[in-house]
């Protein structure tokens, strides 16, 4: 389970529950639900009710029940089920023996659909789609009672069998809470109770023909179960006087409380399940877990780590009005754990040559290179030397701008954990004139990278040994969507809307030979240049890194502007 060291700041939920327990509301007994519909993966949205649902039962010494919302069997499939799973375990949380299901229920919920039948307060309602619709009215227009609310109590009992027996096909006939089709809140207006569906259930299989609705499912589901509170995004406020309705008709031993919290949402990250389901079967990107995709399975191939999304779950707070977090803020997260631990490496993204011409041939000394400077038991490694190395193509200049530090024609630089070099000689291609190899001096006193005659240079490169490095690749990432606010995107103009540029894949990269045997999963920070996942696309001598994120902390920067700097 996950800790923290300081204690979380408060939110009103927190609040509420703690006012709950002091009044021994519910014997004091805190339980939650995570109840995700099994028809999407995952994303960072989820990600924030997840933290929330187990934080506070966990906080409170309560469980947290992971409940399946498998209502509408045309778009649930198991393999959502399975990652769902998965996911919540990898952000570090424990339903426990509380692993339920909706479709659990349906016997439950059809028997209870029976009681609302008989007390007069449900009904078969026979009209089409279309005349649903116009009967229901408008948010100004008052809905009107449908022809067939009048039926009696036998009949609505005979057709509500008869609509489980598969008499009837879909569409045809539906059943109904009789509320009032007048209410301000369209909600009200005689919600669906039931409807007819002919289709293949993930898990019941071919039992049923008629489905439960979310609202009707949610709220006995959560009363079977002994929820205590019921967290749930904004959208569910207008639906709370429902809930409230089908459990006090009911008179549900357990009568949960709803509280609705504002959704997460993330600058330039679509987070419409719908939306990142047509990405894939568009194959706009490679998969669910594409690392461009904010689902936690992308994140994670991406290589975010759970104790940084939780991390940033509690930052974000919970209020009750929607804003939009900056990506940023996620990325600081990140950041911040992975210095912590990370070893740090050598990698050549993009390479030029380098021979070190006073470098004896066939020489290769070890260099000692600090693991990770954050953390001294880690350590350190041995990086071989040699006379032909790669260095970044970028830290070179044939002609420097001003502020421009780095390797550049007679200049001096140093190699980091190694030597000074100087620049003494430029090789070009002779047809395009692009340069090819540099020509460069090293300084024997400097092993190490320090002057004993204290000479100072204006930067430090990293490099790679080209007779010992290892060849990868190196998938780089940019958002998915320019605009900051995706969720904004219409459907058919989303395909028009990804950014072209969101994977660029670098396929020379040569990378320090400690990585050679690296496995899907670990991470490490590239000196100068950010922090890096090993793919599951490795294989034995193919390495594929993801760039999970650059070191450029646009967050800190933030900051310290809100602060006036
Ligand atoms: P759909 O649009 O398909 O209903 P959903 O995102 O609501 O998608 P669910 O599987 O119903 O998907 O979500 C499970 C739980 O996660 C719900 O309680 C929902 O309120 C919560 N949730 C979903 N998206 C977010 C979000 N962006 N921020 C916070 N909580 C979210
Ligand atoms: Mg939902």
């Amino acid at each position: 389970m996950p800790t923290s060291d300081t204690t979380p700041p408060s939110h009103f939920i927190r609040e509420i529950i703690a006012e709950d327990r002091r009044q021994n509301k519910h014997d004091g007994r805190v339980t939650t639900r995570f109840p995700p519909e099994p028809n999407g993966y995952l994303h960072i949205g989820h990600a924030k009710a997840i933290c929330l649902d187990f934080g506070v039962a966990i906080e409170n010494g309560g469980v947290c029940h992971l409940r399946f919302d498998d209502t509408n069997p045309t778009k649930e499939d198991v393999e959502y089920v399975e990652s769902i799973k998965a996911d919540v375990h990898w952000l570090g949380f424990d339903w426990q023996d509380k692993l339920f299901f909706a479709s659990d229920y349906f016997e439950q919920l059809y028997q209870y659909a029976v009681q609302l039948i008989k007390a007069g307060k449900a009904y078969v309602d026979s009209l089409t789609p279309d005349e649903v619709r116009q009967y229901r009215g408008t948010l100004t227009i008052p809905g009107e009672d449908s022809p067939y609310r009048t039926r009696s109590v036998e009949e609505n009992l005979d057709l509500f069998a008869r609509m489980r027996a598969g008499e009837f096909p879909d569409g045809t006939h539906t059943l109904r809470a009789k509320i009032d089709m007048a209410s301000g809140n369209i909600n009200m207006r005689d919600p669906v109770m039931f409807r007819i569906l002919h289709s293949t259930h993930h898990r019941t299989g071919d039992t049923w023909c008629i489905y439960p609705m979310y609202d009707f499912a949610h709220c006995v589901s959560d009363a079977i179960e002994g929820i205590t509170h019921s967290l749930c995004t904004l959208e569910y406020e207008d639906h709370r006087p429902l809930y409230d309705w089908f459990l006090d008709e009911l008179q549900t031993p357990c009568h949960p409380q709803q509280i609705e919290f504002a959704r997460l949402n993330v600058s330039h990250t679509m987070l419409s399940k719908r939306k990142l389901l047509q990405l894939v079967t568009q194959g706009h990107v490679s998969g669910w877990d594409d690392p461009r995709m904010p689902t936690l399975s992308g994140l994670r191939r991406r290589g975010y780590t759970p104790e940084a999304i939780r991390t940033f779950c509690e930052r974000i707070g919970v209020a009750k009005r929607d804003s939009v977090v900056d990506i940023a803020l996620l990325e600081h997260c990140l950041r911040e754990d992975l210095n912590k631990w990370a070893q740090r490496v050598m990698a050549v993204l993009r390479p030029l040559r380098v021979v070190i011409e006073n470098y004896p041939e066939g020489q290769v000394e070890e260099l000692e290179a600090i693991n990770n400077p954050e953390d001294q038991s880690m350590g350190t490694r041995q990086v071989p030397f040699s006379r032909v190395l790669y260095i970044e193509r970028d830290d070179f200049r044939e002609d420097p701008p001003r502020q421009f530090f780095r390797l550049a024609p007679g200049r001096e630089v140093r190699l980091r954990y190694a030597y000074y070099i100087t620049c003494t000689g430029v090789v070009k291609d002779e047809r395009t004139g692009e340069v090819v190899e540099l020509r460069c001096t090293y300084d024997p006193a400097t092993r190490g990278g320090w002057a004993p005659d204290g000479r100072q240079v204006k930067s430090t490169i990293h490099w790679v040994s080209a007779a010992h490095a290892v060849p990868a690749e190196v998938r780089l990432y940019d958002h998915l969507f320019l605009q900051p606010d995706p969720g904004a995107i219409e459907d058919s103009d989303l395909t028009a809307s990804l950014n072209p540029q969101s994977l660029e894949v670098l396929t020379t990269c040569q990378v320090e030979p400690s990585l050679a045997g690296a496995t899907a999963g670990s991470r490490y920070q590239f000196e100068r240049q950010g922090y890096f996942c090993v793919d599951p696309d490795t294989r034995p001598g193919a390495l594929v890194f993801n760039r999970t994120v650059t070191l450029r902390d646009t967050w800190a920067r933030i900051e310290r502007g809100q602060r006036g700097r």
